[in-house]
């Protein structure tokens, strides 16, 4: 088992960590990874209703399937030219993003007229997932670092109709110089990626434990910051792409450990882990949210939902 992980080009660091949290699933959760991902595209409702897009590209012979955590995605059975080149896609009336990517805002739910903010923001994918959600009405604060991300975003926000974003090109680790205090807050935070070796299969052999220690101390002070300046009863998001527990569920056992919160519940996905490598930790941590590729043929991706009390 471990010689085939190795086989598929994993680090021994981390297909003996994969083997520990998984046993044999771990296999499955790799060779699920070597395949490519279907192809997912949201309808942007703030420029076409649902099912007139769906109609206009049924009709020039593109099908699909439903993401079932998103009433505004779906997936693609049949694509029978690059939707990337269809006028819809062109003028906006839909964003390709990976099904697990939909989650996040969809758990959030911001509403029309709401104060929002966006702690990683780039290239604008759930900024204007969210902002669709709120109807383009209050204010969505997205930041990043990224400054060639940031062009991105700009010209995805712009050709997507969101009239209700503000990017900062500034570390959200400087949210509080806003003097805001937020409704809802999103931190899709920035972590190792290992969800996305099927895109980026370089990750299984060149991050370290160093990494994922790295992507954990930023990850702790980006909460840290965002419950700093979220409203009381305000609703914080946490999402990684990583299958790390240290950037997931230790991350969200630290924030019950250390701040005036409780974790509210989530439908989609498999439970988060209790005992990762044998650490018991709170029962409340299943109601964090994991996505694999063997089971739900999306990326790895972790979702908490947490409110500030
Ligand atoms: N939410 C984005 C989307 O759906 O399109 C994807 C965000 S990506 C997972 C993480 C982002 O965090 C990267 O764009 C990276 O530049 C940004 N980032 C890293 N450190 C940051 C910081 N201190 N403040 C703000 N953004 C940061």
């Amino acid at each position: 088992m471990l010689e085939r992980l190795f086989s598929l080009g994993y680090s021994k660091t981390f297909a003996e960590r994969y083997y520990e949290l998984w046993g044999e699933r771990a296999l499955a959760i790799a060779e699920a990874m070597e395949r490519p991902l279907p192809r997912c595209f949201r309808v942007n409702t703030l420029r076409i209703e649902v099912p007139r897009l769906t109609k206009l590209l049924n009709k020039k012979g593109f099908q699909f399937r439903r993401v079932p955590w998103a009433r505004e995605g779906f997936c693609l059975t049949r694509e029978p030219f690059s939707i990337t080149s269809t006028p819809e896609y062109l003028s906006g009336l839909l964003y390709i993003q990976e099904a697990s990517s939909m989650y996040p805002p969809v758990a959030l739910e911001p509403g029309p007229g709401e104060t929002v903010a966006d702690m990683a923001a780039a290239p604008g994918g759930k900024t204007s997932h969210m902002a669709q959600l709120m109807e383009n009405r209050g204010i969505i604060y997205a930041f990043d670092v990224g400054e060639e991300r940031l062009k991105e975003t700009r010209l995805n926000l712009s050709r997507l109709g969101v009239t209700n974003a503000v990017l900062f090109h500034k570390s959200s680790l400087h949210i509080d110089e806003l003097g805001v205090e937020f409704d809802k807050i999103l931190l899709d935070a920035p972590c190792t990626g290992s969800g996305t070796i099927h895109k980026n299969p370089e990750r299984k052999a060149n991050r370290t434990m160093d990494d994922v220690k790295f992507c954990q101390g930023l990850q702790m002070k980006l909460i840290e910051k965002a419950l700093e300046v979220l409203k009381r009863g305000g609703v914080l998001v946490y999402s990684t792409c990583s299958l790390e527990p240290e950037e997931n569920e230790f991350v969200i056992q630290w924030v019950l450990d250390n701040f005036d919160v409780e974790l509210l519940p989530l439908r989609h996905g498999e439970p988060a882990l209790t005992k990762p490598f044998g650490v018991e930790l709170s029962e409340e941590i299943k109601k964090a949210r994991r996505f694999y590729p063997d089971r739900h043929g999306t990326s790895g991706f972790f979702v908490a939902k947490i409110k500030k009390l």
